[in-house]
């Protein structure tokens, strides 16, 4: 197991042990937290599936370049494992904590299965990546689309980017309350994103 695979393992088995101990009514409050996500993951995915998925297929699937998966360690937030293993069933999580376990012999990303990523909801990072080719394609074609996109890059920052309280930053706070802590939690640790959220609160005090 390289240093990316224990990671990831610490952090899945640690939020895992966590949720499993949790009551009916914790765990409806976490999923209450992550409803409005997954709507937003839902119109998402209606809108690659209706004006990607083809082209993927035949640019990238069927000629086994899968350029979307083809890094080894591609970046997962913390609340993207929260939000996948609450959506998960237990075979499913068994299935990535045994995966993880295996020497990564390629050079595509370890949760890349024979039937594509082997995570419910794959992690934002991934949903949100799209290839220059791709986007050139399809949005020259219908500059409309384009537009679309723009405005789920947008909505994406309402759960991520911590200008604002945003879903991610509280599900690492709702762990770290509950005394966990972890690598994958960078709305706590990571330096760029630390910085956004102080210059936030500092122009919070003058409106
Ligand atoms: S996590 Fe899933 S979607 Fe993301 S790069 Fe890996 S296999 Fe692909």
């Amino acid at each position: 197991m390289n240093p990316y695979q224990k990671e990831q393992s610490e952090a899945i088995s640690m939020v895992w042990r966590h949720l499993i101990a949790l009551d009916t009514a914790a765990i409806d409050g976490l999923k209450n937290m992550i409803a409005d996500y997954l709507l937003f993951r839902n119109k998402v995915s209606e809108f690659l599936s209706e004006h990607f998925s083809a082209l993927c297929n035949r640019k990238c699937y069927e000629s086994k370049l899968s350029a979307c998966c083809s890094r080894e360690g591609i970046i997962i937030f913390f609340g993207d494992v929260v939000i996948n293993l609450i959506e998960s069933q237990d075979y499913e999580i068994m299935s990535i904590l045994a995966t993880l376990e295996q020497t990564n012999m390629g050079s595509k990303c370890i949760y890349l299965g024979n039937n594509g990523c082997i995570w419910r909801l794959k992690p934002i990072v991934c949903e949100m990546f799209l290839c220059k080719t791709a986007k050139q394609e399809v949005f020259n074609a219908n500059p409309r689309l384009g537009e679309m996109w723009d405005e789920f890059k947008r909505w994406e920052k309402l759960y991520k980017w911590p200008d604002r309280p945003v879903l991610f930053d509280d599900l690492e706070t709702y762990f770290i309350k509950a005394g966990f802590s972890s690598t994958l939690m960078y709305l706590h640790n990571n330096p760029g994103l630390l910085n956004v959220k102080r210059k936030s609160q500092i122009l919070k005090k003058y409106e």
